[in-house]
């Protein structure tokens, strides 16, 4: 990738609530995350500070329940699958430095091809000149990886200098060797820097994994963080 972080000045606080322990998820910043705006243009959006992260993907790779379960809340980013609303860049607050970034995914036939144009001719301006743009979350289908949408989300990455994470998601419906299989063969053919895991909102596997990628873009610290999430009911907290 050309760059990696792009016009930042680098004055983000320390998040405050940063405590974790080897086995278990002390405190999930994501937790607070609270809807702000959805921009139907890019001048709708927030101020260009800070540090923002987009989460990207086809209709119905799964983004909503991966950002519902990064959050912890049922219904933060609504399931819906009206064409009006796949035009809008919904802002959540992390806090007042941080900021997640839902972009409209395209995916299915009956879109107009006037309005995937328009989609495509906004969403290159936004890599392009989002300042504050840190990481882009590109959820995919685990069973259906890196189809044409996909294809070009990256190499608008690529070519911006923009970081990618890929979400294998829905991988509760694969058993773990066609999970693992599918998680090699699309690390192999992602640009260099781009990086990838599966990801369940079903089962929640993976959701550490995702939190510290997004710890990292973000610059909040974390020494160590549990694996298994799943496993340890009861002991959350934050
Ligand atoms: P979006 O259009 O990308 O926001 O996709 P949604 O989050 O609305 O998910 C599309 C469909 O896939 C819904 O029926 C979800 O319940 C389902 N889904 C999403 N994530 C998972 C997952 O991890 N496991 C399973 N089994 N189903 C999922």
């Amino acid at each position: 990738m050309a760059r990696h972080y792009r016009g930042f000045d680098g004055h983000v606080p320390a998040y405050a609530g940063k405590q974790m322990t080897s086995r278990q998820i002390i405190h999930n910043p994501y937790r607070q995350a609270h809807y702000v705006i959805s921009a139907h243009d890019l001048k709708q959006l927030p101020q260009d500070t800070g540090l923002e992260v987009a989460f990207a993907g086809r209709s119905n790779a799964g983004k909503s329940s991966a950002i519902n379960t990064l959050t912890d809340q049922k219904s933060l980013a609504r399931t819906s699958k009206t064409p009006g609303r796949t035009q809008q860049i919904v802002i959540f607050d992390i806090d007042e430095q941080r900021r997640i970034a839902d972009l409209p995914g395209y995916g299915y036939a009956k879109v107009p091809e006037r309005l995937k144009a328009h989609w495509r001719h906004v969403m290159q301006i936004y890599f392009n000149q989002r300042t504050s743009l840190r990481g882009v979350v590109l959820v995919m289908d685990i069973r259906h990886p890196l189809r044409p949408f996909d294809e070009q989300m990256l190499s608008w990455c690529e070519s911006s200098g923009v970081s990618c994470h890929v979400l294998l998601t829905k991988a509760d419906k694969l058993k773990r060797g066609p999970a693992q299989a599918t998680l090699l063969k699309v690390r192999k053919s992602l640009p260099s820097g781009a990086t990838a895991q599966v990801f369940s909102a079903k089962s929640r596997a993976g959701l550490a994994d995702l939190i510290l990628q997004l710890n990292s873009w973000y610059a909040i610290e974390a020494s160590a963080i549990n694996e298994r999430p799943e496993s340890s009911k009861g002991s959350k907290s934050g």
